[in-house]
């Protein structure tokens, strides 16, 4: 009985052997790998500063913290997401908001966040659905209008382009975040990350990873201490986020493969594309012109007289050994959502999306075999429930 995941990492002889050289070395935390990996990956988006910290999780929350984020406010992100993107703003004693999304590629559209915004709006979470790029000239632009903070939610898009630069550039935005966690583009096991351009948040975002203690003798405060060796200053209240040397190691070695996993991913999404043309069951996902995905997830949207038969559809799927998924139950319809008082129907266009959407087996190392099989299964499947 096949049994294929919708996502999964690779992981080769080369990624164990960097991990194990790390094992058989003094530093497990807080070696040289964490600023080798940090450094590639500034490099490889193109933004001036990068923080690794132990979660994609953890680094929206720290986005958040160092920004000012904190009670009174509000924070505008996506429903089509992994409850993390809204938490974040929970996490500081902010407000979350969900702005509509586009029908098609479910990243929120600039005409909903315009709608939105209100006075106490300070920030703005677009989250890049499936690894593809939201519009974010038109975000930028509002969010320059309306003085807000843009923290893009990139934990599905670590090697996808927007206008021929790549996410986490942070062109259009304060910073973006990524996860690593096994599903995503590569991993460290659990670990995430912030780019940046900014100085000021890069240097406090290091803090902030690591109990809000500093040891750089220029930020000191009580500069007279500097005398004695051993000083070092808590000057704010931060956390043990930080991640393993030994998960560096990983993510460095992973890091050098991104390009090549992008392509497979691509080659694959092409398989689909051409396999699916105009078939009468379900939409596939597109790709605009100034966007180039990741291709985190391949992301199918039944029909709308289909859409009623979904859980059959899935059930029968998952018999057949595809480990489909649904991504995602739109954020507010959480039980501990609804319980802050959030509505059904606030975002419309999320649920109708999250009522069609299917994500189907996608993973760089997905053998040909299996790729026809998924094809194969999901026409059948459909064939007999629809
Ligand atoms: C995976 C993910 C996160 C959280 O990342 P973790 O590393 O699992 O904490 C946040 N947002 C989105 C959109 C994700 O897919």
């Amino acid at each position: 009985m096949k049994n294929i995941p919708y996502g999964r990492q690779s992981v080769d002889q080369s990624d164990i052997k960097a991990v194990v050289d790390v094992l058989k070395s003094d530093w497990l935390t807080q070696g040289s790998k964490v600023k080798e990996f940090e450094k590639a990956l500034s490099s490889y988006t193109g933004a001036k500063y990068a923080v690794l910290v132990s979660s994609g999780t953890a680094a929206l929350h720290l986005a958040c913290l160092v920004v000012g984020i904190s009670k009174g406010d509000e924070v505008m992100t996506s429903p089509v997401t992994f409850v993390a993107s809204a938490n974040c703003a929970l996490y500081c004693g902010a407000k979350p908001l969900f702005a509509d999304v586009d029908s098609v590629t479910a990243n929120i559209t600039p005409e909903s966040i315009s709608q939105r915004i209100n006075s106490k709006t300070k920030a703005l979470i677009p989250v890049h659905f499936a690894g593809f790029s939201c519009d974010m000239k038109a975000i930028k632009n509002l969010a320059i209008k309306n003085k807000l903070i843009v923290i893009e939610d990139a934990c599905h898009a670590l090697g996808a382009s927007y206008e021929g630069l790549k996410v986490g550039s942070c062109k259009y935005s304060d910073m973006t975040v990524f996860s690593f966690h096994p599903v995503k583009s590569i991993t460290t096991g659990e670990g995430g990350a912030i780019t940046t351009n900014n100085k000021k948040y890069y240097e406090k975002l290091i803090m902030l990873r690591q109990h809000g203690v500093t040891k750089s003798l220029t930020r000191f405060i009580n500069k007279k201490l500097v005398v004695n060796p051993w000083h070092h200053e808590m000057q704010m209240l931060g956390f043990n986020y930080r991640i393993t040397d030994f998960q560096c190691a990983l993510g460095l070695s992973q890091l050098k493969k991104l390009n090549k996993f992008i392509q497979e991913r691509r080659r694959i999404a092409g398989i689909y594309n051409k396999a699916f043309k105009n078939n009468k069951f379900f939409d596939l996902p597109k790709e605009v012109s100034q966007v180039r995905s990741s291709w985190h997830l391949y992301s199918i949207k039944l029909k709308d007289k289909y859409k009623n038969k979904k859980a059959k559809i899935f059930a029968s799927l998952r018999e057949h050994g595809l480990g489909v998924q649904v991504h995602y139950i739109p954020v507010y319809r959480q039980p501990y959502y609804q319980k802050l008082g959030y509505k059904k129907g606030l975002c419309p266009n999320g649920e109708d999306f999250y009522k069609r959407e299917i994500s189907i087996p996608l993973y760089p190392s997905m053998c040909g075999e299996d790729i026809k099989y998924a094809i194969d299964t999901i026409f059948k499947v459909f064939r007999q429930v629809v």
